[in-house]
């Protein structure tokens, strides 16, 4: 196993939702991927949410994974690849990340926030959203200040290393 693999196996928030909302299909590759995993389907266009199902500690279906899947390199692999980042500084982002997140998932919860979004990534687009909205209504809390941050964090992480927009 090459340690790209080993860092993407260590990894998948391109698989969990955090990075990206959804994994959008070529029309050819549509009929396979449908034997194996459920596809939404808007006029022919197929595509399917995350997180995505067939992903559990790597992916369980990777030589038939989706073209977008197989071609998707992160900006934090390209710079483990161009060695302009360690294997451990690589491995330390991805655990901040993760950690953000689930510090995120907490305020939350505590500030009785209802996301309907099923992926993490929708549920950040949507939270940016409900947070403008409690700050135009003038009942923006010290913990509302704190989400916020966290969530620009969040944002700068995934620009200045993943290299994907921010939500
Ligand atoms: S986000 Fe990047 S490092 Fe993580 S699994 Fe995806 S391609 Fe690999
Ligand atoms: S099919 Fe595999 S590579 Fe693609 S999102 Fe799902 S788990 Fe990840």
């Amino acid at each position: 196993m090459n340690d790209s693999l080993n860092i993407c196996l260590s990894c998948g928030l391109c698989c969990d939702g955090t990075l990206i909302g959804h994994v959008q299909l070529n029309r050819e590759e549509i009929p396979a991927l449908r034997k194996i995993m459920d596809i939404e389907d808007e006029s022919g266009n197929g595509f399917f949410l995350h997180p995505c199902s067939k992903y559990c500690d790597g992916c369980t279906i990777y030589s038939q994974r989706p073209k977008q899947c197989a071609s998707f390199n992160c900006g934090l692999l390209t710079s483990y690849e161009q060695k302009e980042l360690g294997f451990d500084s690589a491995i330390e982002i991805i655990d901040r990340t993760r950690q953000k997140k689930i510090a995120i998932g907490k305020k939350i919860v505590a500030l009785n926030i209802t996301l309907k979004s099923q992926s993490f990534y929708f549920k950040m687009v949507e939270l940016k959203k409900v947070l403008q909205k409690i700050k135009s209504e003038s009942s923006f809390t010290q913990k509302h200040i704190e989400l916020t941050a966290d969530l620009k964090e969040l944002d700068g992480l995934l620009t200045n290393s993943f290299g994907i927009s921010s939500y």
